[in-house]
């Protein structure tokens, strides 16, 4: 069975875009996964196809209208149930857990908003989740779409040429991942670090965990807390373990 992506957009042409390159547009040629793409437009309003109106309590701009989205939700069931979401800078930041649960299922419905965005009750009311790709504001969520397949997709089974790539790089152990390097050995003067080519591959494997907590701390405070936190929470699982067996 194939990985089924629905997206719900007023610009379908977007629609696989890059992700029709490289691993992912493969992998979408191989049947891995589809990419269908709705045009909200289909399910506006009068002569026009109104799909947005002006914002309830004033303001500027204009407002996805809740029975437009709903009328695309229910003319775009997937033959599978898979999550609605709906991409928003008000929503949950995305991570990597979220896109492995994501790819771990039959697919995923994206709807992306424009203007200012959609109206709240329709949301609500279809337990669509909100997701954000970050803090700034994108003009609409097709690219916060594109960014969330792309994540997805090559974490299908079989998109990945070295599976082992997916275990170690940044976030899977809550750690960004050590620096790279390549030939040549001395480039522009700068030599890589001696270690690289040492062959002893537990020094190897040490240093580069330093550099991965190294550069987390200084970089990404918050995830060095939780990474802090989760160390101590094992450290004393492991404590009590010990405590027990010794009974
Ligand atoms: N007025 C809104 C922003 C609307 S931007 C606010 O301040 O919250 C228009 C559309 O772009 C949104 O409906 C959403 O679908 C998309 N978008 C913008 N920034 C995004 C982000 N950081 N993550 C995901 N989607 C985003």
């Amino acid at each position: 069975m194939s990985w089924q992506a629905t997206i719900l957009t007023l610009f379908p042409e977007m629609f696989p875009g890059p992700l029709g390159l490289s691993l992912a547009g493969r992998a979408l040629q191989a049947g891995t996964w589809t990419c269908q793409a709705e045009d909200l437009r289909r399910f506006g309003l009068g002569r026009h196809r109104a799909v947005d109106d002006t914002p309830f309590g004033g303001g500027a701009g204009m407002v996805i209208r809740p029975d437009v989205v709903d009328a695309a939700f229910s003319a775009t069931q997937a033959g599978v149930d898979v999550p609605r979401v709906y991409l928003s800078p008000r929503g949950r930041p995305l991570t990597q857990q979220d896109v492995r649960r994501y790819a771990a299922g039959p697919g995923i419905m994206l709807l992306c908003g424009r203007f200012e965005g959609v109206d709240e009750r329709v949301l609500q009311a279809r337990g669509v989740e909100q997701v954000s790709i970050g803090d700034y504001i994108l003009s609409g969520g097709e690219v916060a779409a594109l960014v969330l397949l792309d994540a997805c997709v090559r974490l299908l089974p079989g998109v990945m040429g070295c599976e082992e790539s997916g275990v170690e790089e940044s976030f899977s152990d809550g750690l960004l991942e050590y620096p790279h390097y390549t030939r040549p050995a001395v480039w522009d003067g700068h030599a890589v670090p001696d270690i690289l080519l040492s062959g002893n591959h537990a020094a190897i494997a040490a240093w580069r965990h330093r550099q991965a907590e190294e550069t987390t701390r200084e970089r990404r405070p918050d995830l060095w807390s939780a990474w802090l936190a989760r160390k101590e929470a094992n450290k004393a699982v492991a404590v009590g373990g010990t405590a027990q067996a010794d009974h």
